[in-house]
């Protein structure tokens, strides 16, 4: 059921002194888009009749079949609060379709509602609850982003005097206006690094949310004289950011995951999911981890994770289950990271769950020891695999991964690949700081 009607949305512009509407979308790389119409506007936006040009979109079409529709959906309205308070600005979040009417394949909202009409046919609701973990840096005297924090605190520390502190209340109580329930906000193990948890919803709200999020941290960093990043790996040596993706399906209003009857508290769907999960995970990375610099992130040492287990309290593992149980059980798949595009995060890791379930996988034994202190021969001997190790070897397992594949479609499949291999051969080709250190003087 919708929140919201066409005429709600229009009374709403005209009543509330709304001068903008951004209508918002995402290209298939996870960078959001917008364009803003004014007031005068907004009876044509409601009817899907606002167009944009497709062909200057990354990954979108090609410029003689450039012309596409946004299609709003009004459960989205929202004020964006850190915009002026008199003429204010409202946003729309909307799919994006074909003049003939038909959903464009490239659409990654579009790639999640796919897969989640897949697991409604089955009677399953997905439900995701991510963990964002960001940097707050400072800028030089131009404005630019430097990877200096001036800030010494780790985990959960406080500190009065501390930026990152009253940057990390203002999001927080902008989000709270937008709807969003935050339920944790803390300083994470790195200097300048921060990690702010909000409830979590059904996937769709949950992608778009990850959206708002990101453009609202970036926003009022830069408010504050700060540079935020989602950047995976900014600073070698200490703690990178994650995206942990806590999961769960429900089945008739009930978590689908919980079974009281059961050692750990889990139902057979959790397992069959759990090995979905570890049986694709490789084939997803490309997706979950998608810059060169994500793979950077995913080494031992630093809390993320590198090999493919399972763990009901081992944090070592890829996939633990946090202790919760009932209504609030849940499987934290810990390798995406904030850099991906969160639909089709959220689309390729439901395909994965339910291929676990529909085929009736089983997961291998859980984990309990700490993985990082086990040999690469106790690693072999216990069959655990390992992520891929670089951008490239991740798009070879995506390629290699026919369910994943099918899950993001042969348009964003092709465009997706296309643009990450480029992506592949700039950093392959270029000659880096660390290389000339280490040859220029020995060779
Ligand atoms: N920052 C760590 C990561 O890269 C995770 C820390 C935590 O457990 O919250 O995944
Ligand atoms: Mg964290």
């Amino acid at each position: 059921m919708s929140r919201y009607t066409k005429e709600d949305i229009i009374r709403r512009v005209r009543e509330d002194d709304i001068e903008f509407i951004r209508m918002q979308f995402t290209d298939i790389f996870g960078q959001l888009k917008n364009v803003a119409i004014t007031a005068s506007q907004i009876e044509k936006a409601v009817n899907n009749e606002i167009m944009i040009d497709g062909s200057s979109i990354e990954g979108f079409v090609r410029i003689n079949e450039s012309d596409q529709y946004l299609h709003p959906d009004l459960d989205t309205f929202a004020l964006l609060p850190w915009r002026p308070q008199s003429g204010k600005v409202a946003r729309l979040i909307c799919d994006v379709y074909n003049p003939d009417g038909t959903p464009f394949a490239g659409d990654p909202r579009g790639v999640l509602k796919r897969a989640l009409a897949r697991a409604a046919k089955q009677g399953y609701a997905f439900n995701v609850g991510p963990e964002m973990e960001f940097f707050l840096f400072q800028t030089d005297e131009a404005g630019r982003p430097t990877t200096r924090t001036g800030d010494e605190a780790g985990y959960f520390d406080l500190g009065p005097l501390d930026r990152g502190e009253s940057t990390r209340r203002e999001i927080c109580l902008a989000l709270e206006q937008m709807g969003f329930e935050i339920e944790a906000s803390h300083h994470e193990v790195a200097a300048g690094q921060h990690e702010i948890d909000f409830k979590y919803t059904d996937a769709l709200t949950a992608a778009d949310n990850i959206m708002t999020f990101k453009l609202a941290v970036k926003t009022l960093a830069q408010k504050n004289g700060l540079h935020a990043t989602f950047m995976p790996k900014p600073v070698f040596g200490i703690n990178g950011s994650g995206m942990h993706t806590n999961m769960s399906l429900f089945k008739d209003g009930k978590n689908a995951f919980a079974d009281p009857q059961d050692g750990r508290g889990l139902s057979r769907d959790a397992y069959a999911f759990i090995a979905g999960l570890l049986s694709h995970v490789r084939g997803m990375a490309a997706v979950t981890n998608p810059l060169v610099n994500s793979y950077k992130r995913l080494v031992p040492g630093y809390e993320a994770p590198c090999y493919l287990a399972w763990s009901a309290s081992n944090r070592s593992a890829l996939i633990r289950i946090p202790a919760a149980r009932g209504q609030a059980t849940r499987v934290e798949l810990r390798c995406p990271d904030p850099s991906c595009n969160p639909y089709l995060n959220m689309a390729v890791c439901l395909a994965a769950g339910l291929d676990g379930i529909e085929k009736g996988m089983t997961p291998p034994a859980e984990i309990t020891e700490n993985i990082f202190s086990m040999s690469a021969a106790d690693r072999e001997a216990r069959g655990i695999q390992s992520l891929p190790g670089t951008l490239r070897d991740a798009v070879e397992c995506l390629r290699a991964d026919d369910g994943i594949c099918a899950a993001l479609g042969e348009h964003v499949l092709s465009q997706y690949v296309e643009g990450k291999l480029k992506e592949w051969d700039a950093y392959r080709t270029h000659v880096s700081r660390w290389e000339i250190d280490r040859y220029l003087v020995l060779y």
